[in-house]
């Protein structure tokens, strides 16, 4: 079983990279992907866990905006963890998510809703990179809704009048960053058009020019036409298609390995990295 996207508590997941490597080491996975917002300091704990039978593949999701303001994910999968440019490209975007988280505290407390930045810093664990869902985590304490789920669809959706993006690469630079740093790159959730409008078909292949690998095909947020859509997309540009849970602890009903890749898929995948970086025990 191959699962190429999760999150831990180094973003807004809510197990620790050791509580996940445990936990998809119970559930059977034998390649995981350790992918979190912006960020990779989830890895070193990660490497630290892992043990026989698992392979284990680093990466993050880079939070990107095209250039028509529509939020688009990359996943960076086995990267050289020690690019200058990629970390100072996930450093900037994870400064900018501080001011901006603000600016969506100012709005909604301007509204008369009780919160605080120092009650989102509260239910951000150390080092994470802040995201929507530690603000959800703080409305819940604070008893303003009852649930991560509910802050989103009340509150925090895309379209919300409270919320506010952050500054963020565009994905042409996300993926010309992860494959300078000799990584692949992999569209997460392409046409996940709950969160929010979704990238055209067209728009593909200028991420292919920019050195996309792959497409989220499988994935909750998609429906079974937009799987097959997004099939014919991947062989018609003759990109991999990848399978994965984007678990996210008790934070999302996302089950690990609910979503898998293909071994064949991922084979193809791991070899257009510039060097085998697969982490094996
Ligand atoms: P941000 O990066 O701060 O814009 O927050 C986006 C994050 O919110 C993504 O990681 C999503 O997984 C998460 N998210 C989106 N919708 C929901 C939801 N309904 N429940 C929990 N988390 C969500
Ligand atoms: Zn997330
Ligand atoms: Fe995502
Ligand atoms: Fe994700």
């Amino acid at each position: 079983m191959i699962d190429l996207h999760t999150h831990t508590t180094a973003s807004d997941g809510t197990d620790s990279p050791a509580e996940l490597i445990n936990k998809a080491l119970s559930a059977g996975i034998k390649t995981l992907a350790i992918t979190d917002h912006d960020s990779t300091s989830g890895w070193s704990e990660a490497i630290a866990t892992l043990r026989t039978p698992m392979s284990l593949v680093l990466g993050a999701e880079i939070s990107t905006l095209t250039v028509e303001g529509i939020s688009v994910h990359i996943l960076g999968l086995l990267f050289d963890g020690e690019d200058r440019d990629l970390q100072a490209m996930l450093s900037d975007s994870r400064d900018t998510r501080i001011p901006r988280m603000r600016k969506m505290i100012e709005l909604l407390a301007a509204d008369g809703i009780a919160i605080t930045m120092e009650d989102v810093i509260a239910a951000t664990p150390p080092g994470a990179t802040v995201g929507r869902p530690h603000l959800a985590d703080a409305l819940v304490k604070n008893k303003v809704i009852a649930s991560r789920d509910e802050a989103f669809v009340d509150l925090l959706h895309n379209a919300s009048k409270y919320y506010v993006t952050h500054a963020a690469p565009t994905p042409e630079d996300a993926i010309s960053q992860i494959k300078k740093a000799g990584g692949v790159a992999v569209i997460a959730h392409p046409f996940a058009s709950r969160r929010g409008e979704i990238i055209s078909a067209a728009t593909f292949t200028t991420l292919v020019a920019a050195g996309l690998n792959g497409i989220e095909v499988n994935h909750r947020d998609h429906s079974q036409v937009e799987r097959e859509q997004l099939t014919e997309i991947a062989d018609q540009l003759h990109l991999v298609k990848t399978g994965s849970s984007d678990y996210h602890g008790n934070g999302k009903l996302n089950a690990l390995g609910e979503n898998l890749t293909d071994p064949a898929e991922w084979e193809h995948l791991e070899s257009l990295a510039n060097a085998r970086r697969v982490v094996r025990k």
